[in-house]
């Protein structure tokens, strides 16, 4: 069955995310499948950001922390966090970099499994995440070892020798998504605890760590949730960890009494230990207003549509590409891939830059692999239209053989 561009209108016109749209700034004659990169602008931000630097810091200056509660603001975005991403509002606290969470996280599953050696991952984890992990283990005096092993053998690998199972539920190249359900209770079985990158999940589907008793998290505010270049990033610790959970980094936002300025680290109750130094004012608020955007979006509309932006996108380049080349890398269930469609192809990166010039940005990851993210705030079903409609043109026209 063929589909038509019509068809794409009506699924348009049907689409109960559609008018979120509008919330975004989005250039003329772009369609934007990088949000799994870099989310797109929220209108919001703009305004909000030179209210806080005109109004707040501006007139109330060093005032403001109490004011206009900068210091609740890590906490306050992180409940919002919380509720897509299945964890209770005082679970979530937004801070640092996904790398340094990573490193934090990490730290404290390795104290709560003393006597187990072994951090597992898999060959889909993205590399700063493997990174901060052998960074670790050098700070440990290379105690502990990290096992990597492809992703369809994690079952298998999780012994009792397993401190602790770090994954990215998607892959970043190719959108498989991960059970994460089976393999946190898989590891949780052999007494190991589960440790979760979201950053390609939080804001494209609803994740459900509380449901999936996940140990610890982490996630990007920049991609799906168009926090903007650098926003901060969300760290989870489960409550019934946060007693005992350890963070390696003690600064004095994690102190217990930061303003008593004592010489000896004392940590804080709860997940605000996780917190090192002076929260980002300026960007949290930028992230905040891009955290909105999902206050009045059902969860399961965000599912259904990720899923069938990528159906769509897969039958259109059936239906158009046939004999072009393009291998489809990702899993064909909705079900099984994040928001995201790849596809391999040995010239993949001067296509993709063919495919730039024509106003469809995706991106290219090596060696060979096309990437296409869909947003499923901003991204419509024309917009997949159009995209593989240049994406055919570019392989008619052989463009990526121009220099
Ligand atoms: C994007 C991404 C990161 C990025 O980490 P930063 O510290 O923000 O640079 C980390 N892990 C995964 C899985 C990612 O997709």
């Amino acid at each position: 069955m063929t589909v038509t561009q019509q068809q794409c209108r009506e699924m348009d016109a049907a689409d109960p995310l559609a008018r979120s749209r509008d919330a975004f700034v989005l250039p003329e004659g772009v369609v934007y499948l990088d949000g799994n990169s870099l989310g797109a602008l929220p209108r919001q931000a703009e305004e909000r950001v030179r209210a806080v630097m005109t109004q707040q810091w501006g007139k109330d200056l060093i005032k403001s922390w109490n004011l206009h509660d900068w210091i609740g603001v890590p906490a306050r975005l992180g409940a919002k966090i919380a509720r897509l991403i299945g964890a209770k509002p005082g679970e979530v606290l937004v801070a640092d970099s996904t790398s340094l969470n990573v490193f934090k996280a990490l730290h404290a599953a390795l104290c709560l499994r003393p006597g187990r050696r072994v951090i597992l991952s898999d060959e889909g984890n993205f590399p700063t995440d493997l990174y901060m992990a052998q960074g670790l283990i050098e700070q440990l005096s290379d105690s502990h070892r990290l096992e990597i092993v492809p992703p369809e053998e994690i079952a298998a690998a999780i012994t009792e020798d397993v401190a602790v199972l770090m994954l990215t539920e998607v892959d970043y190249r190719t959108g498989r998504l991960h059970d994460m359900k089976a393999l946190t209770k898989l590891a949780h079985d052999k007494g190991a605890l589960a440790f979760w990158d979201l950053c390609h999940s939080a804001g494209a589907f609803p994740v459900d760590l509380n449901g999936c008793g996940a140990d610890f998290a982490v996630g990007c505010g920049y991609k799906y949730l168009n926090g903007g270049p650098g926003a901060p990033a969300f760290i989870y610790v489960a409550e019934r960890w946060q007693g005992s959970a350890e963070q390696p980094l003690l600064g004095w936002m994690g102190h217990e009494a930061p303003f008593a300025f004592d010489l000896d680290y004392r940590p804080k109750p709860g997940i605000a230990r996780f917190l090192v130094g002076t929260p980002p004012i300026l960007s949290l608020t930028a992230l905040e207003a891009g955290l909105d955007l999902f206050a009045d979006v059902a969860l399961e509309a965000l599912r259904a549509k990720s899923g069938a932006l990528g159906d769509l996108f897969i039958a259109l380049v059936e239906q158009e590409l046939a004999g072009s080349g393009l291998a489809l890398a990702s899993p064909r269930p909705a079900a099984q891939r994040g928001s995201q469609v790849s596809y391999r192809h040995p010239e993949g990166y001067p296509i993709m830059q063919a495919l730039i010039a024509r106003g469809v940005i995706g991106d290219f990851r090596a060696p060979d692999i096309l990437r296409f993210g869909f947003a499923p705030l901003y991204v419509s079903f024309s917009d997949i239209w159009t995209a593989v409609a240049q994406l055919k043109a570019v392989m008619a026209g052989r463009e990526w053989e121009k220099p």
